[in-house]
């Protein structure tokens, strides 16, 4: 049996405590936050109409089987903890009048689990060229898909040398197209403009821009929509508390309100770690950290040889938290598109090489989520999560200072105004507004800047395994990515590696 320390609480570091506590480690949780989750976060705000409940994080669960085989693997089912409900449509995608190239006016296109269902509808709303180019390109992604479930996504990737030593078919080279970006691949396949944005989309999943991306991102539409997309009844936030109770029950102890300051592995081999107030070390055989990897490499484990790798960020998100009359009418997830994606992503990504500084967009995407569950919000009223695309938080060319006074408030002011002009005004039907900058998401949880998803894109992310021996990194900011699923997959590679007692 190993002493095993896991770094954070949030889905990663409790997903891989279960698992070591399940291979029979003695398991000891450390989370800086006085609770547990991580960017799966959540909010109560009361009024006198009643109790409004938001997701501050994810609004989407896909790939459910990863999280049922988690369970499984600890001993219990995941529907004894958790009520997954299928959502259709899946994203709701509304395109403004005069996209370039478009075909006429606002158009809107239900996305869902069925590729025969979504492609009629892209036919009814784009006409059959559009649906025959998508059956093109869904093609493709299933193949690329395949060899990334196969191949990467459940297996550790460590180096450039694993990847090219993987016996990747021909065919799914092709596929993958590894010189190609998100954005050509829909130029080559996607004749509508609408389309194409709806593809580049995906690049934001992974907080990176479609023009740099790889086109192997394709995988990411596919596993929404070949495998579904799903809320949680009472809010995203119940994983949390599955995931809590599961550690609990197998005997993980968890520490919340517990700041680790260091790793101590002298020697090329871990001891333990320090805790921020705390005289003596913890020791421990293996730690696991669930802290971005740049904190890590930065301040947890200084290393400058990975830390030179980790430069590219993603992006980060604001978000507005509204308390809405309703009904809206609204769909569950809702995404308005702007007339010009490029300038948005202009505007978020900044051109450092041109000393162009990153900034808010002043025309973004606005993604929307509105879920009808009784259990999240009054009656006849809506709880909304807003969220738009924003650059990290910072002083960096790429970055923005979000703590500039009135900075988030007229931000704030300009969503609801586009939301406005694209039809859906809801400035008089407010109870309340919070904001959460890219700056809060920073202070909630030590995403540095904010960045949602560690380092932008690409198929090698850092690896699971850091330098000194018995040191292990799970979560968002490592292989294999961001995303629930994809988090709560690294647990499973990092448990798998450090084995059973
Ligand atoms: C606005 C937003 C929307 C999103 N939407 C979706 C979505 O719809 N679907 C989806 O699948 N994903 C979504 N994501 C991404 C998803 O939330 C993350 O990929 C995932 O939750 C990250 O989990 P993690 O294991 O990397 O841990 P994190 O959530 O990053 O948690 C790390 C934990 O470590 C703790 N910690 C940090 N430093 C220390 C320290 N020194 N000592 C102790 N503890 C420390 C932190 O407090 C935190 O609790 C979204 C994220 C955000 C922010």
């Amino acid at each position: 049996m190993a002493r095993v320390v896991v770094v954070g609480a949030g889905v990663g570091g409790l997903a891989a405590a279960a698992r070591l506590a399940v291979a029979g480690h003695e398991v000891t949780v450390f989370e800086r936050a006085e609770t547990v989750g991580g960017k799966l976060g959540r909010y109560v705000h009361d009024t006198p109409a009643g109790p409004f409940h938001f997701d501050t994080g994810p609004s989407l669960l896909t790939l459910p089987e990863v999280f049922t085989e988690l369970f499984e693997a600890t001993g219990a089912k995941l529907d004894e903890y958790l009520d997954l409900v299928p959502l259709d449509p899946i994203v709701r995608h509304v395109f403004p009048d005069g996209v370039a190239g478009g075909t006429g006016g606002a158009a809107a296109l239900d996305s869902c689990a069925d590729p025969v269902v979504f492609t009629e509808r892209i036919g009814a709303a784009f006409g059959e060229r559009a649906a025959a180019d998508w059956r093109g390109l869904w093609r493709r992604a299933g193949r690329v898909w395949d060899a990334s479930w196969r191949d990467i996504l459940r297996r550790p990737i460590d180096s450039p040398r694993d990847l090219a030593s993987l016996a990747w078919r021909l065919g799914d080279l092709a596929a993958i197209a590894p010189g190609r970006t998100l954005r050509g691949l829909g130029r080559r396949h996607l004749g509508d403009p609408r389309m194409r944005m709806l593809l580049d989309r995906y690049a934001t999943y992974t907080g990176a821009d479609p023009r740099r991306a790889p086109a192997a991102l394709v995988a990411v539409p596919y596993a929404e929509l070949a495998f579904g997309g799903w809320y949680l009844r009472g809010g995203l936030g119940t994983l949390a508390d599955a995931l809590l109770s599961r550690c609990l029950d197998l005997g993980v102890v968890v520490q919340t309100g517990t700041t680790v300051t260091r790793i101590d592995a002298t020697g090329g081999r871990v001891h333990g770690v320090r805790l921020h107030g705390a005289g003596a070390p913890v020791p421990a055989d293996v730690v696991v950290a669930n802290v971005d990897a740049l904190t890590v490499y930065r301040e947890l484990l200084p290393s400058p040889a990975r830390l030179a790798g980790l430069a590219d960020r993603s992006l980060a998100g604001f978000v507005l938290l509204l308390g809405v009359r309703g009904p809206t009418g609204l769909a569950h997830h809702n995404v308005f598109f702007p007339r010009d994606y490029d300038a948005e992503f202009d505007a978020v990504f900044g051109d450092p090489g041109r000393g162009v500084r990153a900034r808010p967009a002043t025309d973004p995407t606005v993604f929307v989520t509105v879920a009808d569950d009784p259990r999240v919000r009054p009656a006849d009223h809506e709880a909304w999560f807003v969220l738009v695309n924003a650059a990290r938080h910072g002083t960096a060319t790429t970055a923005v200072d979000w703590r500039r006074p009135g900075l988030a408030e007229a931000y704030a002011d300009r969503i609801l105004d586009v939301l406005a002009e694209r039809g859906v005004d809801v400035r008089d039907r407010l109870l309340f507004r919070e904001i959460r900058t890219p700056a809060d998401l920073d202070a909630a949880t030590g995403a540095p800047g904010g960045a949602i998803y560690g380092t932008a894109g690409g198929l090698l992310r850092p690896a699971n395994r850091a330098p000194a021996h018995g040191v292990h990194l799970v979560g968002g900011s490592t292989h294999p990515g961001g995303g629930l699923p994809m988090v709560t997959l690294s647990a499973r590679i990092v448990a798998d590696r450090i084995g059973p007692a």
